[in-house]
């Protein structure tokens, strides 16, 4: 299939992009990567009147490291993450969760920007802006905003942003010295939407989690932040504390069912890998078992 007709626009500036935005509001849509965009409109899933073409705006690309924060432009592609360096040495959850969002080809064009935008709830990046405290910077006709990850993602391709506004920016910080992370996910092939993920960023001291980030994905309408965590955080872990937080974790999800797992099945994924995930982090292979309680 092809998409409906549509109007083209290619933004000059920011300012241009907002001007579109502010007069065409929601029968517009911005164009990054387009790796989204264009498959839907491709499907008549969405039929924008006016596709409004960012993607030369050199002022929403790079990674720019100063003053304990990590500023991404939007703009900047899944390939651009993946090579950095700098995101290795201050963010290196995101290098590692990177690898596993779609395949070359998709990473050349696709953007963290488009990713958050669209909010697929099994997308990799959303989850870790969760588990990386990440602050998301949107501009629109009345100025900057800036929403916390955990604010921003509201349903199945659903965002806290309006109509009017770009996504310009994210902003994380940088991941703490004596940091640790956990990436996993299960899917069919390397590179396919995940059925179930964990994007983890903890601090580890004596042996106990001094602070524990979970972000999971595919587990509902949405990436979830999970709370359970705390019920890890300043203790010995043991199969009981871990057991405890499999039940809390339980009560947090909301799995959908599609194609790939049932509810059931993708809640005990998630069990899976939350022991997983603390056995890693602690280096602690006894509490993979725990698994299973
Ligand atoms: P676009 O397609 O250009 O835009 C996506 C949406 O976001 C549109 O609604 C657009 O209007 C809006 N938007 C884009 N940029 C902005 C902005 N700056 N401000 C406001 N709104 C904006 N993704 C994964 O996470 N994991 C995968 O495993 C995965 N596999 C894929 C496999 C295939 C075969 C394909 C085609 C895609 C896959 N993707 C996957 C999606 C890919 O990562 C996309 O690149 C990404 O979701 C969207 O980025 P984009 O820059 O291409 O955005």
């Amino acid at each position: 299939m092809k998409a409906s007709a549509f109007a083209y626009a290619r933004a000059t500036s920011v300012a241009n992009a907002l001007e579109l935005l502010t007069t065409h509001g929601e029968k517009a849509k911005v164009l990054s990567g387009g790796q989204s965009l264009l498959p839907a409109m491709n499907m008549r899933l969405i039929a924008p009147e006016l596709v409004i073409d960012i993607g030369e705006l050199a002022e929403l690309r790079g990674i720019v490291v100063k003053e304990g924060v990590i500023t991404i432009g939007a703009l900047t592609r899944h390939a651009d993450l993946l090579k950095s360096t700098e995101i290795a040495a201050h963010a290196p959850l995101l290098t590692d969760a990177v690898a596993h969002v779609a395949h070359p080809a998709i990473r050349n064009r696709g953007t963290i920007g488009g990713s958050l935008a669209h909010a697929d709830p099994a997308s990799e990046l959303p989850a870790c802006m969760l588990a990386l405290a990440a602050t998301v910077i949107a501009r629109g006709p009345s100025g900057e905003r800036r929403i916390a990850a955990s604010e921003f993602f509201a349903g199945i391709y659903e965002t806290a942003l309006m109509p009017q506004e770009l996504l310009v920016a994210i902003e994380l910080p940088v991941a703490p010295k004596n940091s640790t992370h956990f990436f996993h996910e299960f899917a069919r092939r390397h590179g396919d939407y995940a059925i179930l993920g964990l994007a983890a960023q903890a601090v580890v001291k004596g042996g106990r989690f001094a602070d524990l980030r979970l972000g999971f994905f595919a587990v509902g309408d949405r990436p979830v932040l999970a709370g359970s965590a705390g019920k890890l955080v300043d203790v010995a872990i043991t199969p009981a504390v871990l057991s405890e937080a499999f039940f809390a974790l339980n009560d947090e999800l909301d799995p959908l069912e599609d194609h790939q797992a049932t509810p059931a099945m993708r809640r005990h994924l998630a069990k899976v890998l939350l022991a997983r995930c603390v056995s890693s982090l602690l280096g602690r292979p006894d509490l993979r078992a725990g698994a299973s309680v």
